[in-house]
């Protein structure tokens, strides 16, 4: 048969275009799957005592406690005392023994608010040296 290569042909670009299109779709899949999520990625640094600093990824759930400058497990109420709840992404002071508890006033912080809020990417609070910021994935 005489018109027997050209189907070849035809054969072999389809099969080239096939591949192709598998390669795009295993790239998508692929980018889908390995892209930060969002609202998930991002970290907050809490600062404390002596220049010690603490990291909790901002999608963990945790409480911390600090209390005279360290970071305890559990919060009594005594001494200087700050609790910092970390949960969905945010950071806030919970509760706090400083006078006016202006840091507990200061709301929740999270890659959203960190743009609009008068503090930008911080919770601070100053009489008892305690800072939380945020950075997030790309800094
Ligand atoms: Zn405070």
């Amino acid at each position: 048969m005489e018109h027997e290569p050209k189907k070849n042909r035809i054969r072999i670009n389809l099969l080239l275009a096939l591949g192709a299109l598998l390669f795009a779709a295993a790239t998508i899949v692929l980018w889908f799957l390995l892209r930060p999520k969002p609202g998930a990625g991002g970290s907050f640094v809490i600062r404390y005592g002596n220049g010690e600093t603490l990291t909790v990824p901002a999608d963990e759930t945790r409480t911390v406690v600090i209390r005279d400058g360290k970071l305890v497990d559990e919060a009594t109420g005594e001494g200087d005392e700050n609790v910092i709840r970390i949960e969905n992404g945010s950071a806030r002071m919970e509760r706090a023994n400083c006078r006016h508890e202006d840091c507990v006033q200061q709301g929740v912080l999270n890659a959203e608010t960190a743009v609009t809020r008068p503090l930008g990417a911080w919770i601070i609070c100053a009489p008892h040296r305690v800072y939380i910021e945020y950075v997030g994935d790309g800094a």
